[in-house]
């Protein structure tokens, strides 16, 4: 058995995002009831600690950090169409971003192996000066950044498998070669970025693998772009750490997305990440939740994979046979990477 940590608190519930809004607090709240069910000794619950400023600051601006603070003085704030504040907005944004840093801590002290951030409100379309898609403060992009400025890493993964592309993870680590961003996400859909040709700048170019995928795909064709194009270049890679933009709006019951992942397609993602990071760094791999949108599907798929951290890595992965209609988009993926990595497409 693995030692898992499970950061999350009540506090979390909030932000309010308006009414009739999907990014709402009882998504917080399904979570901990299925996570208060939870039987495992192994299992260990933390309480977040709220980020700094100046940590906020590893990836968003000094103005735009103090404009999400201005949102404690009023009852309700617009970013965008879709992105509303409300009077706790500030106080349960630096609480998401913390919560992230307090998995990392445990993980990093030796305390647990691996954790799961139960956060909200989700972060990978903040962008470094703008609030944007329910997001406000990128949580997974400021843990990434502390590892890499804070505790000295070089080479730390971020995988994305929300249904939306993480763009504003993907903005921040554009031009850097430390954090190798990888995103599978429905396309064409909001917000419009994260096609095959967005691989990076400079010598960032290489380090951000995209793989747009039509709605309608499932687990098969999901594990096959793990096997055939994700986990193939993270091994050459080499992470000291693995993070993963949980999100759980790629299920086939999620009311805004429209693939067909089932419970089980996140296991089985869960548990090559896992192997990756027992190869690579240790098992070390800190998981934050981003979207999903259907209270069960998400407790569900929650539920599975915090399961699956907790087991030992012995289980047999076998490679996706399945899945053949993304063989052309894994293909493509890799002649655009072609000259930053070994590419074995496979057929
Ligand atoms: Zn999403």
């Amino acid at each position: 058995m693995r030692k898992t940590m499970l950061v999350t608190d009540r506090r979390y519930m909030n932000h309010f995002a308006g009414p009739v809004h999907p990014e709402r607090p009882g998504r917080i709240a399904a979570m901990i009831e299925m996570a208060e069910g939870l039987k495992r000794s192994a299992l260990k619950h933390a309480a977040p600690r709220p980020a700094s400023v100046e940590e906020l600051m590893l990836c968003h601006s000094q103005e735009y950090v103090a404009a999400v603070e201005r949102t404690g003085q009023q009852e309700r704030s617009d970013f965008d169409p879709d992105t509303h504040g409300s009077a706790e907005t500030w106080a349960t944004a630096i609480l998401a971003a913390g919560g992230v840093l307090t998995a990392l801590e445990a993980v990093l002290d030796g305390e647990v192996n691996n954790a799961f951030a139960i956060v909200r409100p989700p972060g990978h379309h903040a962008l470094p000066g703008r609030a944007m898609g329910f997001c406000f403060f990128n949580n997974v992009g400021i843990a990434a950044s502390w590892l890499i400025k804070i505790r000295q890493m070089r080479r730390v993964l971020v995988v994305d498998w929300d249904v939306h592309h993480g763009n504003g993870t993907q903005e921040i680590f554009y031009a850097l070669p430390e954090v190798l961003y990888m995103s599978t996400h429905q396309y064409p859909f909001y917000p419009g970025t994260g096609w095959l040709d967005e691989i990076g700048v400079g010598t960032g170019a290489g380090f951000t693998v995209n793989a747009p995928l039509p709605a309608g795909f499932g687990n098969s064709e999901y594990l096959r772009v793990f096997d055939q194009l994700l986990l193939p270049i993270a091994r050459q890679f080499k992470p000291e750490f693995v993070l993963i933009s949980a999100g759980f709006d790629a299920h086939f019951r999620d009311p805004l997305g429209g693939m067909q992942v089932t419970e089980d397609g996140f296991l089985e993602m869960t548990r090559r990440l896992q192997r990756l990071a027992d190869e690579c760094c240790d098992g070390k791999m800190v998981a934050a939740l981003e979207g999903g949108y259907d209270l069960q599907a998400l407790a569900e798929s929650g539920r599975i994979v915090i399961d699956e951290l907790g087991r030992d890595g012995d289980e047999y992965v076998t490679k996706a046979k399945n899945g053949l209609r993304a063989q052309p988009i894994i293909q493509r993926a890799h002649y655009f990477l072609r000259e930053y990595w070994q590419t074995d497409p496979g057929d």
